[in-house]
């Protein structure tokens, strides 16, 4: 009798992962309890795959002898309840489709910037003419990728949800940007647990792999201390030198392994902002330490093009910029953004806190915004954090009335930033629904 893989979740993991299950010989089914999106109908279709859809037949997907779960998919949901309580092993799409791969993989996770440094690193390893794929958390998925492709090397990013089902799995190079509260309701509202997840990422690594991390986070260079990893480990910063790693140093950019350096300017990188330098370092040094030409490393750092609602450049209205930074989900990432900013900045925030703590921007927001605007319904917290602020503070519902009150309180030279700190459920589908409506709103001026 073949094995009976069942597989939570008919999204980019699932059917992904089905596919490469299907051709691997296994017995499958899929379930989802919501709606089948169009496109994912199409491969069930196409590759003929048993599923359902709007439910959870229980005593089906009971009877797997290993579950594949959508990182999406909540263990307070009653169907992960009954997995647990009846021990199935649970993996993620990733943990399988590694299975069946010989691929090398560059791994990268973190609180924020995980899809900048992946595009950023994948665009360097291509141009490099690299066999290279990136799944994970953006891009196809990686199961699928498998199933239809031979491909050698793989950009992955990894949330704290994928590391969570991985256990046999090893990333050749890892790659830890930071680590800062975010999705605490699904870690016991422990942050030890967050970090562990996060940590997981160094997991069956030995002394050939690599842990590329961030000295300056202090959590992270703790918790290194803490542990004993036996990866060869690579810091980079932008606060101190380091020996062997990267750093900026006086508005020099630097790459410096294995007594091999590598050297541009930061006014020449392509993603401006501090964040960004941490983001370029992260990507710079894996390529190099994959032996990529120098000439390359440096041609893609300056020529990447900024990733959709990540700091994205939108249009200049006479004279006033407006930047979609819609995928600032939590107070981290906005701070960066606000950060980066170089001339006064009309700021619309808001929408789904949970739990922010907005002081950290205070210092921010007295020196570079010269007017708040409110996107959310409940913008008390918001509001109550900046009270001492004196410039305009203004609440709206819609994306349009947004623009258009931005519009009225920028003038010439100012910028428009959309870093909402939150996420976007209250009044949007998601973020990227939130930077489409904002680009739309923008071009309709
Ligand atoms: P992720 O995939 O981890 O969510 P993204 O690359 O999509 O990260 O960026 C998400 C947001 O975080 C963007 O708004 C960006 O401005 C901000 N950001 C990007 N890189 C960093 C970083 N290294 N540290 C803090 N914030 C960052």
């Amino acid at each position: 009798m073949k094995e009976f893989i069942a597989i939570l979740g008919a999204g980019e993991s699932g059917i992904g992962s089905a596919v490469l299950a299907l051709m691997k010989g296994f017995n499958i089914f899929i379930s989802d309890n919501g709606r089948v999106k169009p496109k994912y109908r199409e491969l069930i279709n196409k590759y003929n795959l048993p599923y359902e859809e709007g439910k959870h037949s229980f005593n089906k997907i009971l009877n797997a002898s290993e579950i594949i779960k959508s990182p999406g998919i909540s263990e307070e949901t009653e169907i992960m309840k009954l997995v647990r309580q009846k021990g199935i092993p649970v993996i993620s799409d990733i943990e399988f489709a590694w299975r069946y791969t010989n691929a090398r993989t560059i791994c990268i996770t973190g609180s924020n910037g995980k899809t900048t440094t992946a595009l950023l690193l994948y665009h360097i390893l291509k141009k490099a003419g690299l066999n290279v794929g990136v799944a994970g958390n953006v891009g196809t998925s990686f199961a699928l990728e498998v199933a239809e492709k031979k491909t050698e090397y793989f950009v992955l990013e990894l949330s704290g949800f994928q590391l969570d089902e991985m256990y046999k799995f090893k990333a050749d190079i890892a790659i830890l940007l930071n680590i800062t509260p975010d999705h605490l309701d699904r870690y016991n509202h422990k942050f030890q647990n967050y970090i562990d997840s996060k940590f997981r990422i160094t997991q069956n690594q030995g002394v050939n792999d690599v842990l590329i991390y961030c000295l300056d986070d202090e959590v992270i260079k703790k918790e290194i201390e803490k542990r004993n990893l036996t990866s060869q480990l690579i810091p980079f910063s932008i606060s101190q030198k380091v020996e062997n790693g990267g750093y900026v140093h006086k508005n020099e950019f630097n790459i410096n392994l294995n007594n091999t350096p590598f050297n541009m300017s930061i006014q020449e990188l392509a993603l401006q902002g501090k964040h960004n330098q941490y983001n370029s370092l992260a990507a710079g040094i894996a390529a190099h330490w994959l032996k990529i030409r120098k000439d390359v490393i440096r041609q893609c750092l300056m020529d990447f093009k900024a990733v959709e609602h990540r700091l994205e450049k939108v249009l200049k209205v006479h004279g006033i910029e407006f930047i979609n930074d819609s995928k600032a989900t939590n107070v981290n990432s906005t701070w960066y953004a606000l950060e980066s900013m170089k001339h006064p900045v009309v700021w619309i925030v808001g929408g789904v806190d949970k739990g922010n703590d907005y002081s950290k921007l205070y210092d921010l927001v007295k020196s570079k915004v010269k007017a708040i605007v409110c996107l959310g319904t409940d913008n008390s917290e918001i509001l109550k954090a900046f009270k001492e602020i004196d410039v305009p503070k203004v609440e709206v519902k819609t994306m349009t009335d947004a623009i258009k009150t931005s519009y009225y309180l920028a003038k010439n030279g100012d910028i428009v930033l959309l870093s909402p700190a939150c996420a976007s459920f209250d009044l949007f589908e998601n973020y990227e629904d939130r930077g489409k409506q904002f680009k739309r709103a923008v071009r309709d001026l």
